[in-house]
């Protein structure tokens, strides 16, 4: 990302340049100031006077989309009035739906019924563990990402916030036996071959 942004410093005008900074610099400010207010609600006007641009709605909307910052508002809490602001996690999600177009998203949550396909919630319902909380929807990936599943929406599916944050794990969840056999069966032989080495060189020092 940095290399993107230098090129552009060499390669845009000053004008241009000056933009790229100033939007950089307010995004950071906002930011940080998320950061250092954990916990507090924060008003438009305080963000707007951190931000120091009339353009900080669209920053704080790219630090949710883009950097995975669960910056809640009245549309995820009852008791935040429109125009208020709070983030209780400093640490951001998993970006997953950054390169997924909202036709995708919006099939796939169809198709899905608006509803986690792990628990059953839909959106809006209250957080099952903060009742002032209400559940937002997600896309999910079915394969993962670093496990070579795409963005298409035949590998993607609606998660709810509160399954999301806990489908990590699941992806690690240990495979069982038969799916395992099967998988072996259907492998290369160069992958066989390498699977039976590892087990072997596995199991000789056991014994
Ligand atoms: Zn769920």
């Amino acid at each position: 990302m940095s290399t993107t942004l230098s090129e552009g410093d060499r390669n845009g005008d000053q004008g241009c340049d000056r933009m790229k900074k100033d939007s950089e610099g307010s995004k950071a400010k906002l930011r940080r100031h998320f950061l250092a207010n954990i916990g507090r609600v924060l008003s438009s006007e305080e963000l707007r006077e951190v931000a120091k641009i009339s353009e900080w709605a669209r920053r704080v909307r790219e630090l949710r989309q883009l950097e995975g910052f669960e910056i809640l508002t009245d549309k995820d809490r009852a008791d935040l009035k429109p125009g208020e602001y709070l983030l209780l996690n400093p640490k951001p999600r998993p970006v997953f739906e950054s390169s997924i177009s909202k036709e995708t998203r919006a099939f796939v949550l169809d198709r899905n019924g608006f509803t986690c396909q792990m628990c059953g919630a839909a959106a809006g319902d209250p957080h099952p563990s903060d009742a002032s909380r209400k559940v937002r929807l997600h896309l999910g990936h079915v394969i993962d990402r670093s496990k070579g599943g795409s963005d298409d929406a035949s590998n993607l599916r609606a998660l709810c916030s509160v399954c999301n944050e806990g489908a990590a794990n699941i992806t690690l969840m240990r495979p069982d036996r038969v799916t395992l056999l099967a998988q072996i069966r259907r492998a290369t032989r160069a992958d066989q071959i390498a699977v039976y080495e590892w087990l072997r060189e596995k199991f000789s020092s056991a014994e």
